[in-house]
């Protein structure tokens, strides 16, 4: 399986409209970052998470000219807005695209793209096309067992996903003891480490290793960062099984 990181940005993408600080100013490559999302390829199919507000550059800078599903983690703008640029693969297929999410997720993408679910088709409007899915607990897609993982970021609900040895969960600050245990013997973990300095609704660096404590993966990569964060400064802080991923990054599991 190979895994992708098309952007490990928080929200407001780094660097930061009008910012001068050490990080959104720096000249490494790894402290540019596009809104966070994962390709995944298994099986010959090519499986999305998010779809984020980047999602169009990130599919010509990564040359992504198809895509299988995507699997949605909650619907907060960095994570969906990607999702109308996908109208493309609709175009090309006259297939719809494949959404995986939780009841909350989908009942939301409905209200964000509305105008993608109201009155009936009109294929002369151009208008993205998909297929909704409820995840449930564990679900096949492709071949492969697909495990939802459930947690809390701020006062939204949102889902994480083991993919076999894989598991990527980000945006969230609180996760019951029963949910960490479906996380368990995954070899690689992708988890959101936003910052040093506290927060509401994310795991900070500090959090974030003692997550990855708990889970005991051989590796874990951290993604979602703000502009406090420095690449090369993080890279040196971390335990030696805890690396930061930066965009473009690729990894094989
Ligand atoms: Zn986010
Ligand atoms: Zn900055
Ligand atoms: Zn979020």
């Amino acid at each position: 399986m190979k895994v992708r990181f098309l952007g490990t940005g928080t929200s407001m993408g780094v660097p930061l409209i009008g910012c001068n600080c050490e990080v959104c100013t720096s000249r490494d490559f790894r402290d540019k970052r596009l809104r966070s999302s994962i390709m995944i390829e298994f099986n010959g199919k090519c499986v999305l998470i998010d779809a984020s507000s980047d999602f169009r550059v990130q599919a010509l800078i990564y040359r992504i000219n198809r895509i299988d599903a995507i699997l949605i983690t909650h619907p907060h703008a960095d994570h969906v807005f990607g999702l109308d640029d996908t109208r493309i693969f609709y175009l090309k297929n006259r297939k719809p695209v494949e959404l995986w999410g939780s009841e909350f997720t989908i009942d939301n993408l409905k209200r964000l793209f509305f105008y993608a679910f109201e009155g009936k088709r009109d294929e002369r409007l151009v208008k993205p096309s998909f297929n909704l899915n409820k995840v449930r607990e564990k679900f096949e897609l492709f071949g492969v067992t697909i495990t939802s993982v459930n947690a809390i970021h701020g006062d939204m609900p949102v889902t994480g996903y083991r993919v076999n040895n894989l598991g990527y969960i980000t945006d969230f600050n609180f996760i019951e003891e029963k949910e960490i245990e479906k996380l368990k013997g995954v070899k690689t973990l992708i988890v959101g480490a936003l910052r040093y300095s506290p927060s509401i609704s994310h795991l900070t660096i500090d959090r974030a290793i003692e997550f990855v404590k708990k889970v005991k993966p051989e590796v874990a990569y951290f993604t979602h960062f703000s502009h406090e964060i420095l690449h090369s400064r993080l890279e040196k802080e971390l335990p030696a099984n805890i690396i930061p991923a930066y965009d473009g990054l690729e990894i094989e599991v």
